[in-house]
């Protein structure tokens, strides 16, 4: 059996804490099986973490996520919250934990499972097959830089500012993630940037080299400019691996990756911090789905995200890739055998609740472990 794991278990609003109980079954069976004991702390964020503490994130909580080796959220938000002050809407709880955890590496993987793959807006043997990873930057670039504003410029007219501003360390240390995870996968990262119209993008494709020649020089590098990629992700997905890029592009070229696996309810995501001395780094795992209130309480929401998100955690935050592998084979066994929650129900599939899908999902690894 493996040591002990710090998780901090963080549900949130809405559907969060549905989708957070079949992570928690998922969990459970991996400890009765003795394949790893977790030391499970659980928290609240965002509009409940609102109504018990007046707060969408206590300090106590942000010092238990700064010493786990891994956070898992479900979703922050919903209506009831709506009228909140800014500043304790439920939304700055993640911003805070994102902030605070300095978690700058944004790690999207879009994914086609065969039983789903007519879901997709694309033509079937486009994205059949499709895996690929895509590693946004999160914390620097035009979100951030400085001048921004907007301004009087006289004569009844004004002027808006946002600045793309990238330092080397901030490029070097996400295209080392995006190598590091490369190595994992199929061994290819495509760096994404406008270097053709843009200086920042310019040092964005040298220093990537630089990184690429000194420390990876075994992974196969290409660079690619961010609407040519744009492009290429709907003529054939199916040729990239890792996808890295900035905060901006990475923001629209994630969302439009994802959108070829067809629904938000099967997408996971991770985010990572700076590597300690023993290599350990912070992170936060989370489905992509919101806390979709129209659902609540229905035992209709899909667990598949979540569960996902915490398959990408055991990979990158535990290093137990075969216990990753036989979650993600039992999801596409699970999916293969026609199980559907509502929001990817399909002709002639059956309906099932959240629990019976996290229930089918543990049943599965079961009949895996053999
Ligand atoms: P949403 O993702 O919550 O829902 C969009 C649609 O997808 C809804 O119809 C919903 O029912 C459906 N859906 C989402 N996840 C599903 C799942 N797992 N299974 C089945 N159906 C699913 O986005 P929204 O409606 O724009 O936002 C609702 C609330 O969530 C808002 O308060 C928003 O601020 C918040 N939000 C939070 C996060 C987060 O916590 N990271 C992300 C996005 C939105």
């Amino acid at each position: 059996m493996t040591a002990n794991k710090k998780l901090l278990i963080l549900p949130g609003d809405g559907i969060g804490p549905e989708v957070m109980a079949e992570v928690e079954r998922v969990i459970g069976w991996l400890s009765d099986h003795e394949r790893a004991t977790f030391d499970v702390g659980n928290g609240l964020v965002g509009g409940a973490a609102y109504d018990a503490h007046g707060t969408p994130l206590t300090d106590e909580t942000m010092a238990e996520a700064m010493n786990a080796d891994a956070v898992l959220l479900g979703a922050v938000g919903g209506p009831k919250w709506d009228g909140l002050a800014f500043e304790v809407k439920p939304e700055r709880g993640l911003l805070r934990l994102r902030k605070e955890m300095e978690l700058f590496a944004n790690l999207r993987p879009a994914v086609v499972f065969d039983a789903l793959a007519d879901a997709s807006t694309l033509k079937l043997d486009v994205v059949q097959g499709l895996d690929i990873m895509i590693v946004r930057e999160l914390t620097g670039g035009i979100y951030f830089g400085e001048p921004r504003g907007v301004e009087d410029i006289g004569g009844g007219e004004r002027r808006g500012v946002n600045t793309q501003v990238y330092t080397t360390p901030e490029i070097h240390r996400v295209l080392r993630v995006a190598f590091e995870l490369a190595r994992k996968r199929s061994n290819r990262v495509c760096s994404v940037e406008k270097a053709n119209v843009m200086e920042s993008g310019l040092l964005w494709r040298e220093e990537a080299q630089k990184i690429h020649d000194a420390e990876f020089a075994d992974v196969e590098l290409s660079h690619m400019y961010a609407d040519n990629c744009a492009m290429q992700l709907v003529r054939d997905p199916r040729q990239f691996d890792v996808i890295v890029t900035d905060n901006l592009f990475g923001d629209m070229l994630s969302d439009e990756a994802a959108m070829l696996t067809g629904s938000l309810g099967m997408l996971p995501s991770a985010s990572l911090g700076a590597a300690d001395e023993s290599g350990r780094r912070k992170a936060l795992y989370e489905p992509v789905h919101g806390s979709a209130p129209d659902i609540t309480g229905q035992g209709a929401a899909n667990p598949l995200a979540c569960i996902l998100s915490f398959s990408l955690c055991l990979r990158y935050s535990f290093a137990m890739a075969a216990d990753a592998d036989m979650i993600d084979k039992a999801v596409e066994n699970v999916l293969a055998g026609g199980m559907r929650t509502a929001d990817i129900m399909q002709d002639g599939k059956a309906r099932v609740s959240t629990s019976v899908m996290g229930e089918a999902v543990t049943t599965e690894m079961e009949k895996l472990l053999g």
